[in-house]
């Protein structure tokens, strides 16, 4: 990282004095990790821990990661702390509508069925109407359709006569 991101030490838009970045990026200054004064500036995830959010403002620099996990170089948004503004409380209403979300990913589009699980974001259909519409060619289903049925309809349609979770209040609500 040092070869490709030398020490520069350049002016920067929000202070008088002169700061050591690593050059820029996208035409803002850029920082690697512990070079930048963090009681200035903040990621977006640095600034929920102080319960706030950026508010608005684009972000004022960039930072450059090399996570060994990834691989690769990631770059993240730094802004501003004194143009951050506070997090906005969670009120009732918003409540409702992020039960309303959560429930309409685990709804069938299909049968209307709510799942305890999201479902796929292509298509939201239970697997159930899966079987019914017509499976894929190269559907991960075809995985368990492989032999022959060991049991009848009729024995399997008692066999999954399990009591049904009654669907919760929260996913009611709203
Ligand atoms: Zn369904």
């Amino acid at each position: 990282m040092s070869r490709r991101f030398p020490w520069v030490l350049a002016p920067v838009p929000w202070s008088e004095e002169t700061w050591f970045t690593r050059g820029t990026w996208l035409g803002k200054p850029l920082f690697s990790p512990r070079t930048a004064d963090r009681s200035v500036l903040a990621t977006k995830r640095q600034l929920r821990a102080k319960g706030l959010r950026p508010g608005g403002q684009d972000p004022c620099a960039f930072l450059v990661l090399r996570p060994r996990k990834a691989g690769k170089l990631v770059f993240a948004n730094l802004y501003l702390i004194v143009k951050a503004k506070p997090v906005r409380p969670m009120t009732e209403a918003r409540w409702a509508a992020h039960r309303k979300m959560m429930a309409a990913r685990r709804t069938c589009r299909e049968c209307g069925d709510l799942g305890w699980a999201e479902l796929p974001k292509a298509h939201r259909t239970c697997e159930a109407c899966l079987y019914t519409a017509g499976l894929d060619p190269d559907s991960y289903l075809h995985d368990y359709l492989a032999g022959q049925p060991t049991l009848s309809a009729a024995e399997h349609e008692a066999l999954t006569e399990y009591p049904r979770l009654s669907t919760p209040d929260y996913a009611l609500a709203g």
